[in-house]
């Protein structure tokens, strides 16, 4: 197999890593932040029950009490990398729930705090499609100029009937609308799907990686499903009214993926884990490095490699074009 030269890697796909070098000559790490934000599929703004994978809390942080200032979140994180990692670089991660959904004042005064610690390098932002005014794309410009930023859109699915299935409150054509009025400039836009859901096959799954192969985005986060207690999925899963997927097809499935996607996607992310305390399935995804050594034997067994199947953005920037 042939790969691009500037994945500098040992993979068959753009890992994050391999980004960091290119772009900083060294690794970056991203520090987690919980600004106190809420979402509006939990504040009652779109919903209150939020969607069936999520479970709600927040950070750990938020649970042990007060939230420390960013200023505090970041000097926690960074000096945790410094020590284990070695690290000198970071980009300030607004990571729980929607770190766009409030006045822009007050984000500004977060955004600003966060780069205004030395040794932040870059911004990462999560946040859902609809919540993504044009102010906001604007605020957020500002800091592109001269930054690393980063919107990590949550889309999850391309098929509408899956997101109201998840009861996401938005459609995939928000999520379209939203990288339509991001692109042409400087903000980078990591969208994050989920491989699993509930009713999709296969061929539906492959389906959302061919749109997005159609979109001039620039990273993707593939999340395994996972099911936790206190959710809605993870209720459904406990009376025994759904079966996670197994970690064969999740593996192929997540190879299929990688092969539509263009090489020049950075892959950010090829599992989920975490929540051991709430946590119920599926029992493999509990060991994150066997999957990602999986999903490399996979490809290695295929003789394969990210964009080995991607045929092109020919068609426009519109998936849902014929
Ligand atoms: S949009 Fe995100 S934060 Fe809001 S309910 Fe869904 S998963 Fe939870």
């Amino acid at each position: 197999m042939s790969k691009p030269a500037f994945w500098n890697n040992q993979k068959r796909y753009y890992d994050l890593k391999s980004y960091w070098r290119n772009r900083f000559g060294c690794n970056v790490y991203k520090v987690p932040i919980d600004a106190g934000f809420t979402c509006p599929n939990r504040d009652g703004n779109l919903g209150v029950g939020g969607c069936i994978y999520c479970d709600g809390r927040g950070s750990l942080l938020r649970r042990e009490g007060p939230l420390p200032s960013v200023t505090e979140q970041i000097r926690r994180g960074m000096d945790y990398y410094r020590k284990h990692r070695q690290a000198g670089r970071f980009i300030a991660y607004f990571q729980t729930f929607t770190n766009t959904y409030a006045p822009l004042e007050r984000l500004k005064s977060l955004y600003d705090e966060a780069m205004g610690q030395e040794g932040v390098i870059g911004l990462a932002v999560g946040t859902r499609p609809d919540c993504l005014p044009d102010p906001v794309i604007d605020l957020l410009e500002t800091y592109a100029q001269t930054h690393d930023v980063w919107l990590e859109l949550g889309l999850q699915s391309i098929h509408d009937r899956t997101l109201s299935r998840l009861n996401r409150k938005h459609d995939a054509r928000a999520f379209v609308d939203a990288v339509g009025r991001l692109s042409g400039g400087k903000i980078q836009i990591c969208t994050h799907i989920i491989v699993g859901l509930p009713g999709e096959s296969r061929e539906d799954m492959i389906e959302t990686a061919r749109a997005l192969s159609r979109l001039p985005i620039d990273a993707v986060k593939i999340h395994a499903l996972l099911y936790l207690k206190g959710t809605a999925l993870g209720e459904l899963f406990e009376k025994g009214g759904i079966h996670p997927m197994t970690m064969e097809i999740y593996v192929q499935t997540v190879c299929d993926i990688l092969e539509i996607l263009p090489p020049d996607r950075v892959i950010q992310r090829l599992t989920a884990d975490g929540y051991r305390d709430i946590f119920l399935a599926p029992s493999w995804a509990a060991n994150k490095m066997a999957v990602l050594n999986a999903i490399d034997a996979e490809l290695v067994r295929r003789d394969s490699h990210q964009g080995m199947r991607f045929v092109g953005r020919d068609k426009g920037m519109d998936p849902f074009e014929a």
